[in-house]
This record gives structure tokens, sequence and C-alpha cells, in this order.
């Protein structure tokens, strides 16, 4: 039996009422249980509130506007009467399942001529998003309101409800990839166990909907065989921090390669012929943004297939420097491409091999990885191999350290060189550190925190947010803690540029965050900023690590904290700074 888009959304409502990790696995195991190996893919990309993988790039993210003029052309109200109740109620979903709820039959009936609601099913309600996220061009607004109200005046209030959350990008069910996975290996092997395996192939081919498919058409045997594929990203592998070469040495018992750690911008380069395609470590496809990649690729390469990993950094050819991380950031906009490609060139700086001669080398050792460059890619003035060199002592590490500065780089980065130092696709494990120059000096160690709420500004700030309450997170338990406020450091621009990015990300507090602390507004948490500070310093208003420490109620906290200036918008906010890196920091400042 095909599974109804109403029996999905009674799950999703279970999953609403529950705070519990293991209880919203059950949940959705015993839901998708029932689900075929054709519509399995489409099933779990909804439920992390998707309709294609990122890395394609088709996305629905409605604005609100439009959601709400859908809702008014659906119910017959005034699109006025929806903003109020959806001010009254802080989400769209509640507001459409109240509107469609509450609103006497006959006068849906009036504006739709329907009989009655139509009883869809999990592929039909996907196709029909699909239609709404390809409109595009002019008068294409217009038609997704049309399309989407038409498809609310046939549906009950509850699949209103997701539809509406869906199609601006609101799920909101705290149904991440990880426990998706988790409900996944449940419903079709019997056991949660089987979730690294899933986790393993999902790595590999960042495509949740294509190793859900495998694994209830062809079982666990095809899914330990999804191997990388060209133009599917790869999950970018991650580095812990050290913060000094001493300890770095130690890692790595007393050996390591150096390169350094430039202050860029992450990409994934595949190509195949002259199809080239680049992906960011979100992964997104970046390809469009950097037509003058493109070129160096195909004019650098060997081979005709490869994956290679690289940093995209500004740089000014005249004064043969590595510019700031600002100004490369730039260059992700989607509009104005081509000026922004003539007035901020850039090099790359490439690292890693992970895919040529039509086989995966996540395997293979660092050393052997980092030595294939030299047979695919040849280097010219504008791609370029990441500097690197062995070290065996402090000092060496040292000297390379400074060297690195001067060069412009953040810092250095150790590889381990021993048999075993494979890619780890999507972990941040101890086989990479990084030491960059602001763990030196304690003063002034940095995070990449999520934005969780704020407060708003009084004064000088009024109308605006004022102070940001701040989190890492804790991939173990899938959850965003607090680790301190922040409200210095701030221009009045990047104030105004936060109060228009954040206020649309406004809703109740989300169960992934994890506070004791009150804040006037809470968000979706996917802002990351990087906010330095003096100490991090024991206490029970922030969660950071809470579990860890003497006391239950012991947290950890940053003092004095200050924003660095650097919005980091590459990295989705599952890579913000982890509570176990903080840890780690709060325990080596407790030892000095
Ligand atoms: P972080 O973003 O601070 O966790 O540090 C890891 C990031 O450093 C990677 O995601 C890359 O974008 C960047 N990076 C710069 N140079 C290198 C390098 N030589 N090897 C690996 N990563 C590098």
């Amino acid at each position: 039996m095909i599974l109804r888009f109403k029996i999905l959304c009674e799950c999703y409502f279970q999953i609403e009422k529950t705070q519990k990790k293991l209880e919203m696995v059950d949940i959705l195991a015993d839901t998708l249980i029932n689900a075929k190996a054709d519509e399995i893919g489409k099933i779990s990309l909804l439920t992390i509130g998707k309709i294609y993988p990122d890395f394609l790039g088709i996305e629905l993210m409605l604005a609100e506007k439009m959601a709400i003029r859908a809702l008014a052309l659906a119910t017959g109200m005034s699109d006025k009467s929806v903003t109020k109740m959806l001010e009254e109620l802080g989400d769209l979903g509640k507001t459409a399942h109240n509107l469609l709820e509450n609103k006497p039959q006959s006068t849906l009936l009036a504006f739709t001529n329907q009989k009655e609601e139509t009883e869809y099913d999990v592929l039909e309600i996907w196709t029909k998003l699909d239609s709404i996220a390809q409109m595009t061009g002019e008068g294409s607004s217009d038609k997704k309101i049309r399309t989407l109200s038409g498809l609310i005046s046939k549906i009950s209030p509850l699949e209103a409800r997701y539809i509406i959350r869906i199609v601006c990008g609101q799920l909101r069910l705290g149904v991440a990839s990880q426990l998706l996975l988790e409900a996944l290996s449940k419903a079709k092997t019997g056991s949660r166990e089987n979730k690294n395996l899933l986790e393993r192939a999902n790595n590999r081919c960042a495509d949740i909907g294509f190793v859900a498919e495998t694994l209830y058409s062809g079982g666990l045997e095809e899914v330990r065989k999804i191997e990388v594929k060209l133009f599917s990203p790869i999950r970018v592998m991650l580095a812990q921090r050290v913060s000094s070469s001493n300890e770095m040495l130690e890692r790595f018992n007393g050996r390591c390669s150096l390169e350094y750690k430039y202050d860029g911008l992450r990409v994934q380069i595949h190509k195949k012929g002259t199809n080239v395609k680049l992906f960011s470590r979100r992964p997104e496809n970046v390809t469009n943004q950097f037509p003058d990649v493109i070129k160096f690729i195909n004019e650098a390469a060997i081979e005709d297939e490869f994956i290679v990993e690289g940093e995209i950094v500004a740089f000014d050819r005249i004064r043969n420097k590595i510019l700031s991380f600002q100004l490369v950031a730039q260059r992700k906009r989607k509009h104005d491409i081509e000026q922004k490609t003539s007035e901020i060139p850039v090099r790359v700086y490439l690292f890693d091999t992970l895919f040529c001669f039509d086989e995966s080398k996540l395997d293979m050792d660092y050393l052997e990885r980092r030595k294939l460059l030299d047979e695919i890619i040849r280097k010219t003035d504008n791609i370029q191999f990441s500097h690197q060199t062995i070290a065996s002592t402090a000092d060496e590490i040292e000297s390379f350290f400074h060297q690195a500065l001067e060069e412009s780089c953040e810092g250095i980065m150790g590889k381990s060189v021993s048999e075993g130092s494979k890619y780890q696709a999507g972990a941040r494990g101890w086989n990479w550190v990084k030491y960059k120059a602001d763990y030196v000096d304690k003063l002034s160690d940095a995070f990449d925190l999520v934005i969780l709420g704020a407060d708003y500004g009084k004064g000088k700030r009024a109308g605006k947010f004022g102070s940001f309450l701040l989190g890492c997170y804790n991939p173990d338990e899938n959850l965003f803690q607090t680790f301190t406020w922040v409200a210095t450091g701030f221009s009045d621009e990047n104030l105004d540029e936060l109060h228009r990015d954040l206020k649309p990300l406004i809703r109740d507090k989300p169960k992934e965050v994890h506070s004791v602390v009150e804040s006037n507004v809470w968000f979706d948490p996917k802002v990351v900023i990087e906010v330095s500070g003096a100490e991090i310093t024991v206490s029970q208003m922030h969660t950071c690590s809470r579990g860890f420490l003497e006391k239950e109620t012991d947290g950890l906290a940053l003092r004095f904290p200050r924003f660095t200036g650097k919005f980091v918008s590459d990295r989705p906010p599952e890579q913000a700074t982890s509570s176990e890196e903080i840890r780690t920091i709060y325990l080596n400042q407790r030892n000095k």
C-alpha cells in the first residue's frame, strides 16, 4: 500500500509533541516501516524539510508573504487577517491548521469548487511541491501562490500545517539527518545499530534520499556498496583544534604533516571532461559563482576525471599576496557574478585527492592521496597545492606556523601521516588538527557560534536586536547548547544585516536548543558568527558541556565575548564549534 501523506503528517504531529530523541526515532520508524522502496527517498527528504538534496540547488523557500497570500486565497480571508493570526500564533503551520480547521466548510467550497478533501499519497504531494519549486521567471510568484492555495484548499488542516512549513523552509520537526538515519535503520533492519552503515553511505554521497532508497530496495548489502560518485558531493572532513605545537606532536606521536591553513572558502571540485562542478562545505553547488575557477581547473588538469579539495582565497597578483576572508566571502553572492569575478580575483590551494583513476581514494592514507595531486593536476599560477612539510619537533612546527602567519594564513593544519590516516568523510576527527593564531593568545580564542536567540536593543540599538544568545553544537545529542551572550564588536551595518537576516528566522523556542536562560526571541539555529573571548569559565547560566563537569547543573561559558566581524556563512550550524572542542580548550586552559 502506498503511504498517504496524511499518515505521514500524523507521524509528524506525534514527533512535534515529544522532546525525547529516542521517542522521535521510534515514532518515525513506526511510520517508515510501511513505506515502499520507490517512495522512501522522497519521504526521507520531506521529513527533513526538503524535496531535493542540497547540492542540486532546487529549493522551495517561498517567502512568508507568498504563503500568507496562498492561505488567504484558499480560505477566502484577507491577507491582513491571516497575518494577524500568524502574529498571534507565531508559526505559519499552526496558522494554516487553525484557519482550515475553523473555517466553515461552505466558505472553502465556495472558493475552491471542491466537493471534499482529496486524499493524496506522498508521491503526489512531492510532485506538486516539485512543480512549485521548478516555476521560475516572470509571473512565477503568482503561479506558485495559486498552485499552493489550490493544494491547500483540497487537503486536511493537519496536512496544510506541514505543507506550508515545508514550502517556506520551516518544517522544524527537530529531525536532523542523524535522527532520520537512525529511524530508517530501525524501520528496515529492526535495529538502530545499523545507522553507522547508513551514515557512512550518506557521508560519501550527501544524498539521504538515495541512501534510503538503496536500503529499501537492496538492503544493507547494497548500502555497503555505496561509493563516491562524481558530481555527488562527499561530506567534508573536519579538524579538531590544538593550542600548542607540543600538543600537536603528542596527538600525532611525534611526527606529522603540516600545511598552511588558508583563510578562504573550502571547495570540493568534481571534474569529468570539461564538466566541472564546485561544492561548498555545506554542501551546496557553488559552480556558477566561480567561472574563473572552472577555467583554471580545466587549464591545469592532466587527468580527465577527479574529485579534489582545496581552499579558494582572494589573491592580489600584483603584490603576490593572499587577501582577507571577507573579500573572498563576497564571491559567494548569486548576483553580480561577472563584476565580482573581475573585482575579486582568486587563487585555489589544493590539499587532497578524493577520487581519480576510476575509484574512490577516501580509504587511502593521507600522504598517498596528497601525492596523487601531482599526477592529476599541474600547478599553475592560479592552481597551487597547499604549502606542506613534514615535522617531528616543536621548533619545526613553530617555525612553519610563523611562516604561515607571515604569508597571510590563519594558522596551520597538522595531518596524520600514520597508517590508517584515511579521509574521514563527514567527521571532525583527530586525523586533522588546526592550530590557529588566535589559539596561541588565550585572550582572543575564536569560536564559530550559532545565534540561538536575541534581546531587543535599547537606545541607539532600539528597533534592532541588541544582544545575541550564542551556542555551540553537540553532535552526540543533536542539540545546540548555549555558551554566551554577545553584544560587543558589532558595527551599525552588522546590526542592520543581522536584523534583516534573523527576523524571518524567529520562531517558538526550538526543541533542538537547550537553554536555561530566556531571550526575547528565538531563532531557527542557522546563522553562524565568529566570536572571540577572554576565558572559558564554569557557569550555571549556560548549558555547553553540561553533564561533563563536577555538578550536573554546571556548564561552560565564555567571558568577555566579542564579535570578530566574521559571518561564517559557508558553514552549516552543525559544523560550528562543538561542545567537545570547547571542553578541550577549557581543560587546556585549566592545565596552564
Ligand atoms: P575550521 O574551519 O576552522 O574548522 O578549519 C578547517 C577548515 O580549514 C577546512 O574546512 C578548510 O576550509 C580550511 N583549510 C585551509 N587550509 C587547509 C588545508 N591545508 N587543509 C585542510 N583544510 C584547510
